[in-house]
């Protein structure tokens, strides 16, 4: 609960800055050469939020997570010297491995799953950026796989786009955490 930089949520904050940190790490960048290549992945989120959304409450954790791992996997073949093509393709293939992807953070709190769908994210960028450098198609152009994620969202049940109405956030073990994590707010004696 410190200071979050969005990128591009705040939920899904740590998918692409540790994917990007991490390979710069094990490649010996720079920080300059390291934020040339988060350009690349900001170029991606624009065609995201020009075109679509980053909100889970409009779009679910495909809008976050799904997000963060296509901007993630251009930086990653970026910073392989993979070329263009190859970064707008890895950035296609994250995307479609995480449509349909629901928001439904434990306890009303975006922790949990929320640090684990990062993970993941992470995981999916980085395999998807060894399949465009490989030559992997993506079949799916990368427009057409965001205008999929959009129409996806409008399909999919408001109960499953942040509002703790479905999914985990409505299991017995996330509705007594948060019950647990408010009585201690208000010094209750059960919390
Ligand atoms: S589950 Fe919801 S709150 Fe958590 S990262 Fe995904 S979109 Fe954000």
């Amino acid at each position: 609960m410190g200071v979050i930089v969005a990128m591009p949520t705040a939920g899904a904050c740590a998918a692409l800055p540790g994917a990007v940190i991490a390979m710069a790490e094990v490649r010996g960048l720079t920080e300059e050469e390291m934020a040339r290549d988060l350009l690349a992945s900001g170029l991606i989120g624009v065609f995201i939020a020009t075109a679509w959304t980053f909100a889970a409450e409009v779009g679910g954790c495909q809008a976050e997570g799904g997000s963060a791992a296509s901007m993630a996997a251009a930086a990653l073949v970026n910073m392989a010297g993979g070329t263009l093509p190859q970064s707008v393709a890895a950035a296609s293939m994250a995307m479609q491995s995480m449509l349909g992807l629901i928001c439904d953070p434990i306890a009303n709190r975006v922790e949990a799953p929320c640090l684990g769908k990062n993970v993941m994210a992470a995981a999916n960028a980085l395999s998807c950026a060894n399949m465009a450098l490989a030559g992997f198609d993506q079949v799916i152009p990368l427009d057409e796989v965001i205008a999929t994620a959009k129409l996806v969202s409008t399909q999919m049940p408001r109960e499953l786009r942040c509002t703790a109405l479905g999914g985990l956030s409505i299991t017995p073990t996330s509705i007594a955490i948060e019950k647990k994590l408010a009585c201690r707010k208000t010094s209750c004696a059960c919390g």
